[in-house]
């Protein structure tokens, strides 16, 4: 039996073979691509405005471009060793759905998987990366009890 029987085609544009990512191919190099490029237009919707900064913490409050009120907020705390992240999620956006659709994408990303890829690239690199710890809670409230008019 030939080898290429058992060559994956793309799940995306079904023609060329997989290559990507690494050790999990599911699809094409150029599908992959197209994939990323829409994952980080999906990103770039996300903006992070710092308005605390401190020597060893930092707080974020999270905008999506739909939104003009916050739809979440980030609290970074620096042990000297590690990077304590806390993510709070405000529930006037839709975290739990699907962050784009692609045709055929067996590997769909939610909204709140794109935002931990925008705080690993816009916090937790700049930092200095290394290791780092995240916990994620839903709010109940829309936005933090001691909202004052300042910000
Ligand atoms: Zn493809």
């Amino acid at each position: 039996m030939p080898r290429k029987s058992l060559v994956k085609s793309c799940s995306l544009c079904g023609a060329k073979e997989v290559s990507e990512p690494r050790g999990e191919e599911k699809y094409c190099r150029d599908c992959w691509e197209k994939k990323i490029a829409v994952e980080e237009i999906v990103a770039r919707e996300f903006a992070l405005k710092r308005y605390i900064r401190a020597h060893s913490a930092e707080k974020y409050l999270i905008y999506h471009s739909t939104l003009k009120r916050p739809c979440g907020q980030l609290i970074v705390v620096d042990d000297g060793y590690d990077l304590f992240l806390t993510l709070m999620l405000y529930p006037n956006f839709s975290w739990e759905d699907a962050a784009y659709h692609l045709e055929g994408d067996p590997e769909g990303r939610l909204f709140s998987e794109i935002l931990v890829d925008v705080v690993a690239a816009e916090v937790v690199e700049p930092w200095g990366g290394g290791k780092w710890h995240m916990e994620i809670f839903r709010s109940i409230n829309p936005e933090p009890e001691d909202w004052n008019g300042e910000m």
